[in-house]
């Protein structure tokens, strides 16, 4: 049987900063690491070394795309472990050391720096302005001591914001900090390169450019100050115990590959969608802003403030007529509680709850944009009739 038997018909798929559809090359480099029979890169055996060799290449591909070393890779089951695997690191390594973080983060990184906190961990949550940024000035004052892990994302999952990496790592290095970035939504959607700008460690997952889920890794030379978060086999430079997942690694490799090669074509490709869509619905006089919308933000994300609707009501109707978009970041929309990033940025409750995702892919058109405003004029006509009523 195909592995693509079976398959939907396909809908409008913008929430692509929630995960992606996988490529037919990856899901075919998956199947075929799954078929070629038992392989655990453990064993001594030719089949143990037909792992070892997959691992091998696709720790290249890894390295290659973020331009890394090849031994600065370790694979993980995704970015919340790499994320968990750098701050929980100031709990064995790193004793002693402060974490500066911001408020705009991932679950993973938030979460973990209260779970450090409680643990006796000083944490500072750096705020940001109206536009999403964190100021200089304030991340310098916070790194009050050498010993200090700092961990901010290359750019946000919900607005697409980019943080100014650069000017912090050469800020935080200047101070003797190390400097940890979560790049998952920047990996293979801007040209970036460890050695242009020298972070210590950055998380990466496959889900988010066409890999598998459940894999991902923390890649770069701070990796000498990183503690295990889980104890028993020596894999991954005794630095993640446990099997490896050479299926998963297999189609993050072969993801990240493609992907190497067609960052700027992305660029170009999903910044039309997005101008598109933003371009419609700002003459349609459907929009109150575009949050985050006058800095530099990724090429394929935008945020979107309604005028005179409930983004909830306009997000669950816009799904029943196939168009897939979505409200927070994924991890926290089973909460019935507006964006916290978007509050951090000054916006009021009512204004966070009309406010809506749209992230594109390489695989979306500039039709399923125009279906999409067609629809969204018409389900925001009749929300705002009803709103008003
Ligand atoms: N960081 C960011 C910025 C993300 O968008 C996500 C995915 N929602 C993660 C971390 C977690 O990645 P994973 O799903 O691989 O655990």
């Amino acid at each position: 049987m195909s592995v693509m038997t079976g398959r939907p018909k396909r809908d409008i798929y913008f929430d692509n900063n929630a995960t992606t559809e996988p490529l037919p090359e990856v899901i075919e480099a998956v199947a075929e690491a799954m078929s070629v029979g038992p392989t655990n890169a453990s064993s001594v055996h030719s089949a143990g070394q037909r792992a070892r060799n997959a691992l091998a290449k696709a720790r290249a591909q890894t390295a290659a795309i973020v331009g890394a070393r090849e031994s600065d890779v370790v694979f993980t089951s995704g970015a919340t472990e790499a994320n968990n695997l750098v701050l929980q690191s100031l709990l064995g390594r790193l004793t002693g050391y402060r974490l500066v973080t911001s408020v705009v983060e991932h679950s993973s990184i938030i979460e973990t720096a209260r779970f450090l906190e409680r643990r006796g961990v000083t944490v500072t949550l750096l705020p940001v302005d109206e536009n999403g940024l964190i100021s200089e000035q304030d991340l310098g004052d916070a790194i009050v001591s050498a010993k200090t892990l700092v961990s901010i994302q290359w750019a946000n999952n919900e607005t697409g914001v980019i943080q100014p990496i650069e000017r912090f790592v050469n800020l935080a290095h200047g101070r003797g900090a190390i400097f940890h970035t979560d790049a998952v939504q920047a990996v293979g959607k801007l040209p970036l390169s460890l050695s242009e700008v020298p972070v210590d460690l950055l998380s990466v997952s496959a889900h988010k450019l066409h890999g598998p889920m459940g894999v991902g890794a923390l890649v770069g030379p701070g990796l000498k100050h990183v503690s295990p978060l889980l104890y028993g086999g020596s894999q991954e430079a005794h630095l993640r115990a446990g099997t490896e997942n050479v299926p998963g690694i297999v189609g993050l490799g072969r993801a990240v590959e493609i992907r190497s090669a067609r960052v700027a074509a992305v660029t170009q490709t999903t910044s039309a969608l997005r101008d598109r869509l933003e371009a419609a619905l700002i003459a349609g006089g459907l929009l109150a802003a575009v949050n985050g919308g006058t800095t530099s933000r990724l090429p394929n994300t935008t945020n979107l403030q309604f005028a005179a609707v409930d983004g909830e009501a306009l997000t669950i109707r816009l799904d029943q007529q196939g168009v897939r978009c979505s409200q927070s970041s994924a991890c926290t929309n089973q909460k019935p509680e507006p964006s916290y990033v978007l509050r951090a940025m000054g916006l009021t409750e009512s204004q966070a709850y009309s406010s809506i995702r749209f992230g594109f892919s390489e695989m979306n058109t500039a039709a399923e944009v125009d279906i999409a405003v067609e629809t969204i004029t018409r389900l925001h006509e009749a929300l705002s009739r009803f709103a008003v009523a």
